[in-house]
């Protein structure tokens, strides 16, 4: 059976250029690159060299750069450690209705410690008005956080203008801009942000490996206390074979990212253009235009997604139902909810998510088992009769 992969959003396989430069870490490359003898002293370029690959792909400054144990870390380093450093100052934090857990559940603990935090609506398309950003700061408010780029809807958020609100009003800007990196170009100077999480397995690195951009001078309190790794910023003996591996796959992504950006959007335009000639009561989630190029969030009205995945997962083709995070339970997405979006209707959403491995004859097959999926099962749909 033909295997097609449509989940990169989820997470992405390793490149294959990444894999054999770190095949020689397994065995030769095993120093503590912060020992000062020979075996440390080899494998502490390596970690450098991350540093600054990562670095060049946003635009930063190497010590700008701090890595993580992957997104998850990075959002609650940045939130808990700015939240705690700026207590002083105030206890009002600004997010939006649409972030990833690892943002929205670092908010509510810290509603628990006594901080307040105002989550910002977003219209129909996903879209948050920097307007409304502007209208809840107040003077106890320390951090703005919003992700660039939505992980189930793929819609992009004007960061920019945000990210200016934030800086004339003095307070800190977090982004997580974990699902634009590689997809999109980011230059956290353009964008104005002060603290932005990254994770390696989004972009066809290894999972449990990430980084926290925090821009230079910027002081905030540790989340992981013990050594002194990352200057001083994250305690715990260096990740080096994640780290170097990360710093590979942002050199080698960069490099391929405008031609692979291109191709990606292609197959998705031809793949929405197909199911929208062959599937009736279809509905795009999300904005139309301002988007990440490999994303599709799809309502297939009557239909109820977990079944279309199992469904097109027994034909080989691997999608997502809402975020992979959230799977497994059957709460609708709280991203399509806070659009505005019908229960039932958020109920039927799939995200398809294209990579570097996708080509047209995924899109050919995908076109020819979807309308037969999702028919198959509006076939046994009291609601669809009914309609
Ligand atoms: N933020 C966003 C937008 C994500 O999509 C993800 C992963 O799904 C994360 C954060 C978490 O990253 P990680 O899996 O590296 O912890």
């Amino acid at each position: 059976m033909r295997r097609v992969y449509f989940d990169y959003n989820a997470t992405t396989p390793i490149h294959p250029e990444v894999a054999s430069f770190v095949k020689g870490f397994f065995h030769e490359l095993f120093g503590n690159p912060s020992s000062p003898h020979w075996a440390g002293r080899e494998t502490r370029p390596y970690v450098d060299e991350a540093r600054e690959r990562v670095a060049a792909m946003i635009k930063a400054k190497p010590e700008e750069i701090v890595f993580t144990s992957g997104g998850t870390e990075a959002d609650n380093q940045a939130i808990k450690g700015a939240a705690y450093a700026f207590r002083g100052k105030g206890n009002h934090i600004i997010t939006t209705k649409i972030e990833h857990p690892a943002v929205l559940n670092t908010c509510a603990y810290l509603e628990g410690k006594g901080f307040s935090v105002t989550y910002v609506d977003v219209d129909r398309s996903g879209m948050v008005d920097p307007g409304d950003v502007k209208k809840a700061i107040r003077k106890e408010t320390i951090l703005v956080s919003v992700m660039q780029a939505n992980n189930e809807t793929g819609t992009l958020l004007p960061l920019r203008e945000i990210g200016a609100v934030a800086r004339e009003a003095g307070v800190l800007f977090h982004s997580d801009l974990v699902q634009a990196m590689g997809k999109i170009d980011i230059d956290v100077n353009e964008l104005n942000v002060d603290l932005g999480s990254f994770s390696a397995h989004k972009v066809y690195g290894p999972k449990g490996i990430g980084a926290l951009y925090m821009r230079e001078g910027l002081d905030i309190d540790n989340l992981i206390h013990g050594g002194h790794q990352e200057m001083g910023r994250r305690a715990g003996t260096e990740n080096t074979l994640g780290i170097a591996a990360f710093g590979k796959a942002c050199e080698v992504i960069m490099g391929e990212m405008a031609e692979e950006t291109a191709r990606i959007e292609f197959l998705r335009q031809r793949l929405l253009r197909g199911l929208e000639a062959s599937v009736g009561d279809l509905r795009v989630n999300g904005d139309r235009e301002r988007r990440l190029p490999n994303t599709l969030n799809l309502s297939f009205e009557f239909v109820e997604s977990e079944s279309l995945l199992i469904g097109l997962d027994l034909a080989g083709i691997a999608v997502s139902s809402g975020s992979a995070c959230s799977s497994g339970s059957t709460e609708p997405s709280h991203v399509l909810l806070a659009m505005g979006i019908a229960p039932e209707v958020c109920q039927s959403a799939l995200r398809i998510s294209l990579g570097r491995g996708n080509t047209e004859e995924d899109i050919d097959y995908a076109l020819e088992v979807i309308p037969r999926v999702v028919g198959r099962l509006r076939e046994m749909s009291p609601f669809y009769l009914k309609r």
